[in-house]
């Protein structure tokens, strides 16, 4: 069996449980899902494991002792709208493919394992994400079940209707001495194993995310009748801002800082910006570092307010920490796929809410000039088929707990 290939087809049929339109659109809890989740069931079947749908509209694959304690492996199964056919599903995909290798093998499973198939990562129909790894980790807000879709439907509703439960959800908490660990396999989501042309990478950690709003304050005046020289333009210091950014993170390994909105007052052809607003968003494995670089933004910032005679601030608005992968964890991952190289995740996962029930770890597949989130998306066969074998092994190689 090449389990490459057979993940391909795989991918390639679930793929058209979609929404029309280019590319993959599969919201949660919609007819596509239902459809995906038909197709997954086969999977699970075909890998010999135990299925039900939990309150929180997870599928969930079991082999092994009921009330032996298990050890996870998962990812999600929607996308974004117009997405690709790998983000998410192939690591469901390649998690049944991996048992489905070890039991075509007569290699026995050292523990109990589980198979899931999250609902909703992405976060796209509702203003909410990662329920279900937050309803095992009983790290759900009650509130997420009244927030509502575009047509009115709130995630509660839409959630019953679909075979879960929301009054359920709080008691899917499991009890950390039930969970081994999780593992997720994803594509990387950017281009570092194709630069380094390696199939497979061993995630250390999932980055600390912060915004942070800025803001320059300058005087505003005529564009005809103001002079050049001792203008107080707002605009002009955010410029400044902009490029001191992105040429300082430039030299910060591992670090990225994004400023991606910028908003002008008044906003008009012909007068001197008064004001200009933006967002800073950083992020690094290491939440010293993200620290650090504030501070450093912060003197960037200062020292061009005083250059260009305008005012400054800045203002963190979120703050999400890093997430460390397990380093027992990462070493038996790297056992199970030698030469892969240590990476970071710069994007949130479900092993980001996983982490808070169970030491966690994620295997990263290369993909195609680090595409993701758009239908031009692509794993090769090869390198799943790489993948497979890895988290074959790594299954294997767990403590035995029987
Ligand atoms: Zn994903």
């Amino acid at each position: 069996m090449d389990w490459g290939l057979e993940a391909q087809d795989r991918l390639n049929e679930i793929a058209g449980c979609s929404l029309t339109g280019p590319g993959v659109t599969r919201f949660p809890f919609t007819p596509e899902h239902a459809a995906a989740r038909k197709i997954i069931e086969g999977w699970m079947t075909r890998a010999g494991l135990e299925i039900r749908l939990d309150a929180a509209g997870t599928l969930i694959g079991r082999t092994g002792p009921a009330d032996a304690p298990a050890f996870l492996i998962g990812s999600h199964q929607d996308s974004v709208r117009g997405g690709g056919q790998y983000d998410g599903i192939m690591g469901v995909a390649l998690a049944c493919l991996a048992i489905e290798a070890l039991n075509t093998r007569g290699t026995p499973l050292p523990c109990a394992i589980e198979v899931l198939a999250f609902a909703d990562e992405e976060g796209v129909r509702f203003p909410t994400a990662l329920l279900g790894p937050r309803a095992l980790a009983g790290t759900v807000d009650p509130e997420v079940f009244t927030l509502e879709d575009r047509d009115g439907i709130s995630l509660g509703t839409a959630l019953d209707a679909f075979g879960g439960a929301q009054g359920d959800v709080v008691g899917l908490a499991r009890d950390p001495g039930s969970v081994l660990g999780y593992l997720e396999i994803h594509i990387e989501q950017g281009p570092a194993l194709e630069q380094a042309d390696q199939p497979l990478g061993v995630v250390t950690g999932i980055c600390g995310i912060e915004r942070n709003a800025v803001r320059f304050a300058g005087q505003t005046g005529h564009a005809g009748t103001v002079p050049m020289e001792g203008r107080r333009d707002a605009l002009v210091a955010a410029a400044d801002f902009v490029t001191a950014i992105h040429d300082t993170a430039r030299n910060w390994p591992g670090l990225r800082a994004t400023i991606g909105s910028i908003s002008v007052f008044p906003d008009v052809v012909n007068a001197i910006p008064s004001e200009a607003r933006l967002t800073l968003e950083i992020r690094h494995e290491d939440d010293r570092r993200r620290a650090d670089f504030h501070a450093e933004a912060r003197e960037i910032g200062a020292a061009i307010a005083q250059a260009r005679n305008t005012g400054f601030g800045i203002e963190q608005t979120y703050a999400q920490p890093a997430v460390p992968c397990d380093p027992a964890l990462v070493a038996a991952l790297e056992q199970a796929a030698p030469g892969a190289p240590r990476l970071p995740s710069g994007a949130t996962h479900d092993a980001s809410a996983m982490a808070d029930l169970c030491p966690v770890v994620m295997l990263f597949v290369r993909c195609r000039g680090g595409i993701s989130h758009r239908p031009e998306e692509f794993a090769s066969a090869d390198d799943m088929g790489a993948a497979v074998d890895a988290a074959a092994r790594f299954l294997a190689a767990l403590p035995n707990r029987d």
